[in-house]
């Protein structure tokens, strides 16, 4: 037993109907640290301190999920290696991005932490690929179960951090939970091929093996939903972990590996670094211990992920930004499409990868559309993750002055500024952005081939098919592209010829349809690690060719 899951055993599952008191689980917790201890003296007097006061966290949160973000102040330990959870001293302040006041703390990890997390991970890896599919597919079941019982906590923690809406963070919470349900499922039903052969005493078959020590590297705008994205087939194809959340915003991923270990997850098999990605970051990726490593980010850092991976030809798989595209056609249904067009790009303030940046319309159809955005973005109601209205600040001062400069830059270069563009009235100190419109008529202009990671829409027209076409695959990215219309042969056509990994056709993204793979072209990525190939993102394949020798007598 270690102190990660210790706190479990005192506090019982936090839906479980039966509490003791915090006092005598306080009591319990401690008398057991002292028997089992296997940190320094010193160390185990912080990591006590961060313990008591983050049972605190716990009992609080048992009670009421929302009182606790509220009002307890955190005080986190940020790095699970081997079953412990322990703090440095340095800290990171956890901000409310709706007011701008700190909260709570975390206690970072230490660089010289990435040997011991990669040795963790490292010693766990064979015991754990030799435990049974079915094994781990049903430790990711009771994972996914106590994060259905446990959503509202969850969703709370993600809300608070992110600054995003309560029901949107619950949502998250749930999509979380299903992946990992999903992919449990498909534990045991990963399989290899076997091949025919030239001659009947040959034999030849493949395998899936894991990679063996996964590095996943996360960035901070939907923290619980990438973690389970990336962590379920990791860890049921039987790789082991070490996993470094954002460090804007990894409150939820701690809690949700606070569950794997309640649901049983082995010490070592899934180790947590959370800390500046400069220093933690790049010395994970570029660690020779590590076998394979997935990273989740922004195109600048992954190039950089990517040069680190390169030092010891490590296996790698990319997940970076996007440019989306929402296309309409004169035929389209706009009863449908408007809505689903403002949420796409309002949605977590527009801090989606897949936000949908791009309104391209027909010339045709200009005036009506952009008047029915103009009136639902003006409906659009900002508040805390409390409020639980329709869109949150963005996450920190420096998003917000990032997103602000750029659309500064395209007003200078000749945008029309339709809608937005400001910080709303009465909000203090809190890092809100209205929702904007941009208006470009000036195809080279920057903003158009920018991610922008903030609830802003450029506007633009096409003439017919190709030039819609000319537009949508126009930028450096490929990760989405949206096309409302009617004509099915249109959709299919546009299907066809649309650079992008996704194409959703009279919706937005992959609503409705289990399994679909979370695709990326071009500067977006490649590699997806969502749906049903998930798992085998995670494996690789060993070929095997027998000669039978002897013969039948
Ligand atoms: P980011 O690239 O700044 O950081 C991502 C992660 O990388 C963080 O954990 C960070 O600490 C770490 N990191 C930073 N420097 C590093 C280095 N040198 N080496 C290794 N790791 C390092 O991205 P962000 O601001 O956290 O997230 C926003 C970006 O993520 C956007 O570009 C968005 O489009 C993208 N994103 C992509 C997807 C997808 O599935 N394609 C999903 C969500 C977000």
């Amino acid at each position: 037993m270690q102190y990660g899951s210790l706190l479990y055993e005192i506090l019982g599952r936090p839906a479980r109907a039966r509490r003791p008191t915090h006092a005598w689980r306080y009591a319990r917790f401690a008398k057991i640290c002292r028997s089992r201890r296997r940190e320094p003296a010193a160390e185990s007097a912080t990591l006590l301190r961060i313990t008591r006061e983050r049972l605190d966290w716990w009992n609080a949160l048992a009670d009421d999920p929302y009182v606790t973000t509220i009002d307890a102040v955190i005080d986190q330990p940020g790095t699970l290696i081997d079953g412990i959870w322990t703090g440095g001293d340095e800290v990171l302040s956890t901000i409310d991005p709706a007011t701008g006041e700190e909260y709570g703390r975390i206690h970072t990890s230490r660089t010289s932490d990435v040997d011991r997390a990669v040795a963790a991970a490292r010693a766990a890896a064979r015991d754990w690929s030799r435990t049974s599919p079915s094994e781990r597919g049903a430790l990711l079941s009771r994972w996914a179960q106590l994060i259905f019982e446990n959503q509202e906590r969850l969703a709370a923690i993600e809300a608070r951090n992110v600054g995003k809406p309560l029901s949107a963070a619950r949502m998250n919470i749930i999509i979380a939970g299903s992946i990992l349900a999903y992919t449990a499922g498909g534990a045991d039903k990963l399989t290899g091929a076997t091949l025919p052969v030239r001659q009947p005493e040959f034999f030849g078959y493949t395998v899936r093996e894991p990679y063996g020590v996964c590095a996943i590297v996360l960035p901070w705008n939907v923290p619980a939903l990438l973690s389970a994205a990336n962590l379920a087939p990791a860890l049921a194809a039987g790789n082991t972990v070490v996993l470094k959340p954002s460090e804007v915003a990894p409150l939820v991923v701690h809690a949700l590996v606070e569950l794997a270990e309640a649901a049983g997850l082995p010490p070592g098999v899934l180790n947590v670094l959370t800390g500046v990605g400069a220093d933690l970051g790049a010395a994970l990726v570029s660690h020779p211990g590590v076998d394979h490593v997935s990273f989740v980010g922004s195109v600048a850092t992954g190039r950089l992920v990517m040069q680190g991976a390169a030092r010891h030809l490590t296996p790698i798989k990319l997940e970076l930004g996007g440019k989306s595209p929402n296309i309409v056609f004169p035929d389209a249904d706009l009863d449908v499409a408007i809505p689903t067009i403002v949420r796409s790009i309002t949605e977590n303030a527009g801090q989606n990868c897949n936000a949908g940046s791009r309104l391209l319309v027909h010339r045709s159809i200009i005036g009506e559309v952009r008047d029915q955005v103009l009136a639902r973005m003006a409906d659009i109601r900002l508040g805390a993750w409390d409020e639980d209205l329709d869109m949150g600040p963005l996450v920190n001062t420096v998003q917000h002055q990032r997103v602000s400069g750029i659309v500064d830059a395209a007003l200078r270069d000749g945008a029309e500024l339709l809608i937005g563009g400001g910080r709303p009235q009465g909000r203090g100190a809190g890092h809100f952005l209205e929702p904007t419109v941009l208006e470009v008529a000036d195809r080279g202009a920057p903003v158009i081939g920018q991610e922008i990671f903030g609830p802003v829409l450029t506007l633009e027209t096409f003439s017919d098919e190709a030039d819609a076409l000319h537009l949508a695959n126009g930028t450096d990215f490929g990760l989405l592209a949206c096309v409302w219309t009617q004509d099915v042969s249109r959709a299919l056509r546009m299907a066809a010829e649309i650079q992008a990994g996704q194409v959703s056709v009279n919706q937005f993204a992959d609503a409705g349809v289990i399994g679909l793979p979370f695709n990326m072209y071009k500067a977006s990525g490649f590699s997806s690690g969502n749906g049903y190939r998930a798992l085998y993102e995670f494996t690789r394949e060993k070929a095997v060719a027998v000669k039978l020798l002897g013969s039948r007598d």
